[in-house]
């Protein structure tokens, strides 16, 4: 099986490492517009074979991990080039814009939208880490345009990497990931800033940093080539996602103006039901 990755970071590597396990005979090339990638992910053994983007007419799977950008306009090239029997998968952080970019292509019926809820704050291939996908979500779009024998392959290799699939519509896709994945990076981002602002002596905030703070600001350690065009892509709900959270912000700041204390009190008592949510989502 000749598996390629077209964008060889995070995800894509993180992916290709664990089919390299489970696909002992797969040969895994990797395309890259970043020659430092592409010869990074040699060294680290992440990539067996690095390949020009014409060679993908030799592609048994593709993996599209390149910025959500990228991808609106790589996506329909790479369908233009593959065989009838090629599987293509994306792995975007967005869906909506992703399927209205191939819903005309001859060749829909060889792609597979697909967003791996996995990740971490740091890109490229050195950030590629073996079981990164284990127990973890993979959200898949419009399977019903996906040719059947093309589907069942592409979900057979997401379930070995130990992958749970939920099918979605691109549209609620956008809409709920907005709130649980995009909201959060933004609001890291902002915390990171207003400490930066605040405490010009990085020196000082490093002394008093607690986990909490470094928790809470992991992800404003990640890269903005991929999250401008994410926030970009799902602008209308991000706006919408960001407007309720400013209004508890506010809500927040006044009651504390009102010396409010039982009002905080509860308001924190009423979310720590986060615990809950979140132990079953493990279970
Ligand atoms: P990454 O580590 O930055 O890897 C992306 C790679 O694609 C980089 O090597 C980049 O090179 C390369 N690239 C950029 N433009 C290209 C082009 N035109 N042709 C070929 N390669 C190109 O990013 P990532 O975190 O793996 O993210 C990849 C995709 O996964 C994105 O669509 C993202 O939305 C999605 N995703 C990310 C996460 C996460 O937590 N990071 C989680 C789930 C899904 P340069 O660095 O030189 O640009």
């Amino acid at each position: 099986m000749n598996i390629y990755v077209v964008g060889i970071g995070l995800i894509g590597g993180s992916m290709v490492l664990d089919f390299k396990t489970l696909y002992p005979e797969a040969t895994v090339y990797g395309v890259d517009s970043n020659e430092n990638h592409l010869n990074e992910a040699l060294m680290l053994g992440v990539v067996d074979k690095t390949a020009p983007l014409e060679a993908l007419a030799n592609a048994d799977v593709v993996i599209v991990s390149v910025p959500v950008d990228v991808c609106l306009t790589l996506l329909p090239k790479i369908l233009d080039l593959v065989g009838e029997q090629t599987i293509v998968f994306d792995v975007g952080s967005t869906k909506s814009p992703i399927c209205e970019a191939v819903a005309n292509h001859p060749k829909r019926r060889n792609f597979i939208a697909a967003h791996p809820i996995a990740g971490t704050e740091f890109s490229g291939p050195s950030a590629a880490i073996k079981g990164l996908f284990e127990g973890k979500t993979n959200i898949i779009c419009e399977v019903e345009k996906t040719t059947f024998k093309l589907q069942e392959k592409a979900l057979e290799m997401f379930k070995a990497i130990g992958m749970r699939i939920r099918y979605m519509d691109p549209k609620s896709h956008d809409k709920h990931i907005a709130y649980v994945s995009h909201l959060s990076h933004i609001s890291s981002f902002m915390l990171g800033k207003t400490v930066i602002e605040k405490e010009k002596h990085e020196q000082d905030i490093f002394d008093m940093a607690g986990s909490g703070f470094e928790s809470t600001v992991r992800l404003a350690k990640s890269s903005p080539a991929m999250w401008t065009p994410i926030f970009k892509q799902n602008k209308v709900q991000v706006i919408e996602t960001l407007e309720e959270y400013i209004l508890n912000l506010t809500q927040f700041k006044e009651l504390l103006v009102q010396d409010d204390y039982e009002a905080i009190f509860s308001e924190m008592q009423s979310v720590n039901k986060i615990k809950e949510i979140l132990n079953g989502l493990k279970k």
